[in-house]
C-alpha cells in the first residue's frame, strides 16, 4: 500500500519537509504546482490527481510519474503523443465515477472496460489501474464505492490480455476522511492531504 501526500495546499518548502520526514510520493491537482513542486523535490514520485485539461497535457506529462485521472480518450491520444515526444511511456490510471454524483470527474463503470481497451491499445501509455472517490460525509457509502471499484477492477482484469494485466494492478482510493474504508476494500494507493498537512505539519509549526 502506498501512502500520496497531497500536497496542493501547501507550498513546495513544507512539500519537500514532508519529503526529508521519509514520504516518497506527492499528489497535486493543479499542472502548474505540479511542475513546480516535482522541480523542487525531483527525488520523489509526483502523482497528478486533478482535472485534466487538454492544453496542460504536455506539462502534465512532463512531471507526473502516474495520472490517476484519465477519463477521456481524445485525453489518451494526447498523453500517448506527449508521452512519445519525451520517450517515455506514461503510466496512468482511469478514473470511474462510481457514484455517479454530477460534480465528480471519471467515466461510468460502464464504460471503463472500454477506456482501459482503447489506453492499452496507445504505444506510450500505460494502464495501471482505477481510481475513485467516494461522496464524502458518509462511511458505509464510501466502503460500497471503493467495493464496487474493487469489484470493477477484477471485472477488467480478467478480461484484458496476459500482458496488459500485469501491471492493472492499482486501485486509488481512500482519502482523509475514509481511507480506512478503502483499505479494508482493498486499495492500493491512499490519498491523503489534510489528515497529513493540516493536522501533522501545521501543529508542529504553532
Ligand atoms: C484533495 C484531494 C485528495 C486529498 O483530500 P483530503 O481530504 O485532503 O485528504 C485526494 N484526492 C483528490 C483527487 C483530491 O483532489
Amino acid at each position: 500500500m502506498r501512502l500520496i501526500a497531497v500536497s496542493k495546499t501547501v507550498d513546495a518548502k513544507t512539500a519537500f519537509k514532508a519529503f526529508e520526514e521519509g514520504a516518497r510520493d506527492f499528489g497535486e491537482n493543479r499542472p502548474e504546482c505540479l511542475c513546480e513542486k516535482a522541480l523542487a523535490v525531483p527525488e520523489a514520485n509526483w502523482h497528478f490527481i486533478g482535472n485534466i485539461q487538454s492544453r496542460r497535457i504536455p506539462d502534465i506529462v512532463g512531471s507526473a510519474t502516474l495520472i490517476h485521472s484519465l477519463y477521456k480518450a481524445s485525453h489518451a491520444d494526447k498523453i500517448s503523443s506527449s508521452a512519445c515526444a519525451r520517450g517515455k511511456t506514461q503510466d496512468v490510471l482511469i478514473e470511474v465515477n462510481v457514484s455517479g454524483e454530477e460534480s465528480k470527474g471519471g467515466c461510468c463503470a460502464e464504460d471503463a472496460l472500454a477506456l482501459v481497451q482503447y489506453c492499452c491499445a496507445l504505444p506510450n501509455v500505460r494502464v495501471c489501474g482505477l481510481m475513485t472517490m467516494a461522496p464524502q460525509g458518509d462511511a458505509e457509502v464510501a466502503q460500497a464505492c471503493f467495493e464496487q471499484l474493487a469489484a470493477l477492477k477484477r471485472d477488467i482484469h480478467g478480461k484484458l490480455d496476459y500482458t496488459y494485466a500485469q501491471s492493472f494492478v492499482e486501485l486509488s482510493m481512500g482519502m482523509s476522511e475514509d481511507w480506512r474504508e478503502a483499505i479494508r476494500a482493498g486499495s492500493t494507493m491512499v490519498r491523503i492531504g489534510r489528515a497529513i498537512f493540516s493536522e501533522a505539519f501545521e501543529d508542529a509549526r504553532v
